[in-house]
């Protein structure tokens, strides 16, 4: 489904991303794992098109994307959710998730009075998915963290991509959360045919629902396997597993 063939991008002198290399196949759940700094989230920002790439290519089913808009890459069916949350603080959450399903549909909310009514069906069942819809009418931004983490999905379920991304979906939450977000994810997987890309520090989470991770160090694929392999590889144990 996604390819990314020796993707590079520099900051000036500094190279985040060193021909970094990434296969997604239809229906994974695919984990890219690194320390703080390895080039996780430029990468996820040049797959996005957040950032051009400086070389390499990206391939999204069989087309290339490389350094298109971020809306357009949307348009062909990747989302993502941001390590730093990204929502409309001041709108619902009903709002926060409706905008997202309108605009996907080419239709602007300019008449509010009319885009009020619009896809309320569709944006209630996006908040039923992820276990948001007893709290539609709440201002988005008196959310917990962890709800404003579990909204920004939604949004992007909004896009309805075949492609999800999410950077570090469970950062600051607490265990609960952490916990029913993961169940989340793997049953968002599972229920809506959906392919997941994420990045996550913390690595029970990790083997536990990745079927497949990819190590990032210093910008470059150290490895992309199983869950199995990954753990077995010395190279990855030494540069990041703390020799464990
Ligand atoms: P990760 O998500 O794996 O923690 P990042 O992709 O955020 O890593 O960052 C990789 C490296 O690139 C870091 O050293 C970071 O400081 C640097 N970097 C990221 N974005 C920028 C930017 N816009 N300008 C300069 N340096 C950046
Ligand atoms: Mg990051």
């Amino acid at each position: 489904m996604l390819k990314v063939e020796a993707v590079e991008k520099s900051f000036g002198d500094f190279k985040a991303v060193d021909r970094a290399n990434l296969v997604v196949e239809r229906g994974e759940i695919v984990a890219v794992i690194g320390p703080n700094g390895a080039g996780k989230t430029t990468l996820f920002n040049l797959i996005t098109g957040q950032l051009k790439p400086d070389g390499g290519r990206i391939v999204f089913k069989g087309e290339d994307i490389t350094g298109l808009p971020p809306y357009e890459i949307c348009k062909k069916g990747i989302a993502r959710s941001f390590q730093i949350v990204n929502i409309f603080h001041r709108l619902t959450v009903f709002e926060n998730v409706q905008v997202a399903v309108l605009s996907h549909r080419g239709k602007s909310s300019r008449l509010l009075e009319t885009a009020r009514r619009m896809a309320v069906r569709e944006t209630m069942e996006l908040l039923e998915a992820v276990g948001l819809e007893d709290k539609a009418s709440e201002i988005a931004g008196t959310l917990s963290h962890g709800d404003q983490k579990v909204l920004e999905i939604a949004i992007a379920l909004g896009n309805e991509p075949e492609l999800l991304i999410l950077d570090e979906p469970t950062a600051g939450m607490s265990p609960e959360e952490t916990a029913s977000t993961i169940e989340l994810i793997r049953r968002l997987a599972e229920t809506r045919n959906l392919t997941i890309l994420f990045c996550e520090h913390d690595m029970e989470i990790v083997f536990s629902i990745a079927n497949s991770i990819m190590v990032m160090h210093q910008g470059r694929t150290l490895i992309q396997a199983p869950p199995g392999e990954v753990r077995a590889n010395r190279e990855v144990q030494e540069a990041y597993l703390g020799g464990e």
